[in-house]
């Protein structure tokens, strides 16, 4: 451990932001980077407790005191080898894991947590300026043959992981470029697209073959990858957005945020937009949804010049901090100022949509709304609602964007056609830890298995499943994994 005092020295501290009217302006991350004083105090934090629970906090088992240590001393090779030897991506989920490491950090129980997820982000940056990120091929090549279908931060795990082990790797992604949702979903304020390409250029030299604009399904079909493939993995995510099916959902200015979103991403990386445009500028935005995405539509409508933003949530207003009602160690099921809440909006909670109002020519002007009230069970869980009579009103809105999360994965092409067994969510059956479907030399991991959840369980869930794989066309595995018995 770096400094034995330093959690009593130092209090926690993040770098600044840059300020809400200056990036609103722009689409660049609103993140800067530590001094490098700051970053050392930060780690020496880290208490190097008897029993570490940020390591099982974090689903990728990262080892958290040992990287904080060699920050300290400032042993960046070091640093960079434990943190990698566990993620593969930290530049990712340095800039947008919502941390359940720090959540579960046991400086945390009189004092704010470490700043773990800063300090990842700092080794990595610092690892690729030193120059220490180079790609690694594998000196002998198995011959066995894997098709990854679709290149989130699932499909990409598993493949640098697959192909560090030897084999050989083809990733197939429907979309133009490679990274699932942190390339065409999450907006370049909380990730520019540099740092997947970057990633995704190491992938290339290291051998994985990319292949891009191919639909598993329709270019090609299930039977043809099963015919010329000895392993699959799927990774496509969970892709079916939740309607809200009110009446009026047809009309002109109702839309999937990830529509949204997605055309914006596109318009950063200066691509090509296809179909109708879809834009905020000068509108009354309404979003519907209080999570990752709904806030991804508010900074987003703010960047476009939106005329006003609300956000609406039909649960009621989670607690505003753990120690109000949530023991040591919790998870972030906590009331999330994000940085585009910061940037200006308007937020209800225990609201409930009754109808999109349109005029003659279809197009919407509004939104009927009208106030919930929670029954809570014993645990004081919300499990029943009903309407507050006399709080029906109608908001204007040109824009209405619907971030009310996923249910499963697209089932008609890919699945349908290998005929693997879903399970009662629709997600693909494949137990947790075996990854493997009911197909044979076909496993699933990510949202796809999962369900809709985050870009660090993605990660891991994409190593753990090349493991299995590994396991599967070799017979044994020298992979890491984060369960060291498994
Ligand atoms: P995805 O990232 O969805 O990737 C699946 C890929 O498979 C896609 O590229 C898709 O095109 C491709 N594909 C699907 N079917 C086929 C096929 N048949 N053939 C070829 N390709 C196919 N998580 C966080 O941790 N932090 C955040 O801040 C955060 N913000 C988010 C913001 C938004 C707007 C959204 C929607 C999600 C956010 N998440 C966040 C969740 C996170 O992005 C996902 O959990 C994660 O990306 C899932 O990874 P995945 O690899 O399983 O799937």
């Amino acid at each position: 451990m770096g400094k034995i005092t330093g959690f009593k020295e130092f209090n926690r501290e993040l770098p600044s932001k840059r300020s809400p009217e200056e990036r609103i302006q722009d689409y660049k991350e609103f993140n800067t980077m530590f001094a490098a004083d700051k970053l050392n105090n930060q780690a020496a934090r880290c208490m190097n407790c008897g029993i570490p629970f940020c390591h099982s906090g974090c689903p990728l088992g990262n080892i958290i005191p040992e990287f904080n240590d060699a920050v300290y001393k400032e042993n960046w090779e070091e640093a960079y080898t434990i943190l990698s030897s566990t993620n593969n991506f930290p530049e990712f989920t340095g800039r947008i894991c919502p941390a359940p490491c720090e959540s579960s950090c046991v400086l945390g129980i009189n004092k704010p947590a470490v700043t773990i997820e800063e300090i990842e982000k700092h080794i990595i940056e610092i690892a690729y300026a030193k120059g220490l990120v180079k790609p690694k091929v594998p000196l002998i090549r198995s011959g066995k043959t894997i098709a990854v279908i679709g290149s989130g931060p699932a499909g990409l795990a598993a493949a640098a992981q697959l192909n560090k082990a030897g084999h050989i790797v083809t990733v197939f992604e429907r979309d133009d470029r490679a990274g699932g949702l942190l390339r065409y979903g999450i907006p370049d304020f909380k990730l520019e697209k540099w740092v997947v390409e970057r990633r995704i250029q190491i992938m290339q030299e290291e051998g994985v073959v990319f292949k891009y604009n191919t639909e598993v399904g329709v270019h090609i079909l299930a039977d043809e990858l099963l015919r010329d493939f000895d392993a699959i993995v799927l990774a496509g995510g969970s892709t079916i957005p939740r309607n809200l099916p009110a009446p009026g959902r047809d009309l002109k200015g109702v839309y999937y945020a990830m529509q949204f979103l997605k055309q914006q991403n596109k318009r950063v990386s200066e691509l090509e937009v296809q179909g109708e445009e879809i834009l905020a500028t000068g509108k009354d935005v309404i979003v519907i949804g209080g999570g990752d995405t709904g806030s991804d539509c508010v900074g987003t409508s703010n960047r476009q010049g939106a005329k006003s933003i609300t956000q609406f949530e039909l649960m009621p207003v989670p607690p505003a901090s753990r120690t109000e009602s949530m023991p040591w160690p919790t998870y972030p099921m906590v009331l999330k100022t994000t940085s585009s809440h910061e940037e200006g909006c308007n937020r209800s909670w225990s609201v409930n949509t009754k109808e999109f109002v349109g005029d003659e020519n279809g197009n919407l002007t509004g939104i009927r709304i009208v106030d919930v009230l929670w029954e809570t069970d014993v645990f004081g869980r919300p499990v029943k609602f009903a309407e507050v009579e006399g709080s029906e009103r109608v908001l204007p809105a040109q824009r209405v964007f619907l971030a009310m999360g996923f249910l499963f994965p697209q089932k008609i092409g890919l699945l349908e056609q290998l005929g693997v067994e879903l399970d009662e969510r629709g997600n693909v059956r494949a137990q947790e830890g075996v990854y493997q479907t009911s197909v044979n030399k076909v496993f699933a991991a990510g949202d796809m298995r999962r369900g809709q959840s985050l870009v660090v369980w993605a990660i891991s869930e994409g190593r753990e499943a090349a493991r299995r794989v590994d396991q599967f066309l070799s017979g044994y595995t020298s992979l890491e994994s984060k369960d060291a018995e498994s």
